[in-house]
């Protein structure tokens, strides 16, 4: 087995680019296939170095590795020659017509009911018509023959599935350029590489139908191929997703401090009727099975997303993040802060509140709590007993129980609101910070 995946570099790589890359990696690693990747960069005003770039950071970044990659740029010679062939066969044929004769043609062909498919109108051009043309500085482009059938495949996740061709245009293949369409490039590339799997996009799904007759008219074998096309992603409302493509790219997601795996484990089972739990590729597939992919559109659902990212940062392991966490971070840290996160990234603030110089707010109006506080300071030697000694003192002191009694101090102590259990914080924070800390707070 071998499968590819094929991103264009004309812009970072977006969640559901990253469904698709996980499904081939998947399944090329389960089944000790080869995955590739493969840059599709024959558009060349819009793909750029650093989009290309930018795909391999975020694959490596979800732990996706692959065994060979290439660009379509460094085969031009393979599609000229693969043009040949289809040109000696008569399926494809040049064309002379503009842009304005064919939008004119769709208008009339429209006004009369039918279809707005090319008419076909370029095979009537005799040899010398052409030869005319191009004397007079015409270049034509190429457009493949289409059959006159109804193909039909077995779908790896969506079923049966068919793409009547004569109710399509004959697609152009080469423009008048001499550069090549994607349509084309693809079927050329997954031929001679020997892909035996494309899984790819539900938007392909009529390119499949065309590309599986050029791979005919190019080998003979239209099936040798077998297709999977994963459903598109919608938003949580079941919005088109591509409107908010930036706010879902990996870059994005890395940017905010997203722990990989929680995105692998959440794109995994989308779609699914699995639970989603945090897992890198690796772990995702002994486990994984495309046909459990559902036939509808999936919800991308960022909240989601979050709330499994939560879940996996509060049960990570110091081995798994002292390398990502400040300097000078401890386990001890690390465990009394990680039930406490949303994000990594969020351990800094929290090292500063531990270990820094931080602003807390005056509370003049708790001067009795704060000064029964400092007053009951426990010695040196903090550990998880001091803070519930502590205010319980504090506590008999004032009079104070509850909220009344906890959030002044967590407030002079912490300058948050809400933030880790002070039982196991408070020895981080140690004495002589927090009786600077609560005499600032006075005011
Ligand atoms: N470059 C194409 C895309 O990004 C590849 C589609 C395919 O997998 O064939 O949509």
């Amino acid at each position: 087995m071998k499968v590819r995946f094929a991103p264009s570099p004309t812009g970072w790589l977006h969640v559901g680019n990253a469904r698709i890359a996980l499904a081939n990696w998947l399944e090329a690693r389960k089944r000790g296939g080869t995955f590739v990747l493969r840059l599709d960069d024959t558009d060349v005003a819009r793909s750029k170095p650093e989009f290309a770039q930018g795909i391999e950071e975020d694959l490596r970044w979800l732990r996706l590795d692959w065994d060979e990659s290439f660009r379509q740029t460094e085969r031009l010679s393979r599609y000229e020659a693969a043009a040949e062939i289809l040109k000696k066969k008569g399926l494809l044929y040049p064309c002379l017509e503009t842009e304005e004769e064919l939008a004119f043609k769709r208008e009339q062909r429209r006004k009369q009911g039918r279809a707005p498919i090319y008419d076909r109108g370029a095979l009537k051009m005799t040899a010398e018509q052409l030869a005319r043309a191009i004397e007079n500085g015409k270049s034509p482009h190429w457009r493949f023959k289409l059959n006159t059938r109804t193909v039909t495949w077995r779908d790896g996740v969506l079923g049966e599935r068919s793409v009547k061709l004569p109710s399509l245009s004959d697609p152009v293949l080469v423009r008048a350029d001499g550069s090549f369409l994607y349509t084309f490039t693809s079927v050329v590339d997954d031929l001679e590489t020997g892909i035996t799997h494309v899984i790819r996009g539900e938007d392909h799904v009529t390119n499949t139908g065309i590309q599986i007759d050029i791979l005919e008219g190019l080998s003979g074998r239209p099936n040798r191929i077998y297709f999977a096309h994963m459903p598109l992603l919608t938003d949580a409302e079941g919005g088109a997703l591509s409107k908010r493509l930036g706010s879902v790219s990996l870059r994005q997601f890395r940017r905010d401090g997203i722990e990989p795996a929680a995105l692998t484990g959440y794109l995994a089972a989308l779609g699914t009727s699995r639970d989603p739990v945090a897992a890198s590729p690796r772990e995702l597939a002994a486990d994984w099975d495309i046909t459990r992919v559902s036939h509808s559109p999936a919800r991308f659902d960022t909240k989601q997303l979050l709330a499994l990212n939560r879940k996996h940062l509060h049960a990570l392991g110091f081995e798994q993040v002292k390398d990502r966490l400040p300097e000078g971070a401890d386990e001890e840290f690390w465990l009394a802060i990680r039930g406490n996160l949303d994000l990594l990234a969020e351990a800094r603030d929290w090292y500063e509140v531990a270990r820094g110089d931080i602003t807390v707010p005056e509370q003049p109006e708790e001067a009795d709590l704060l000064k029964a506080a400092l007053e009951s300071l426990p010695p040196e030697g903090w550990d998880a007993t001091t803070w519930p000694g502590w205010t319980a003192a504090i506590g008999q002191a004032t009079g104070r129980k509850g909220k009344a009694l906890f959030l002044p101090l967590r407030r002079a102590l912490t300058g948050e609101e809400h933030g880790p259990d002070l039982k196991t914080f408070l020895p981080l924070i140690g004495r002589a910070r927090a009786a600077t800390r609560l005499q600032r707070s006075l005011g």
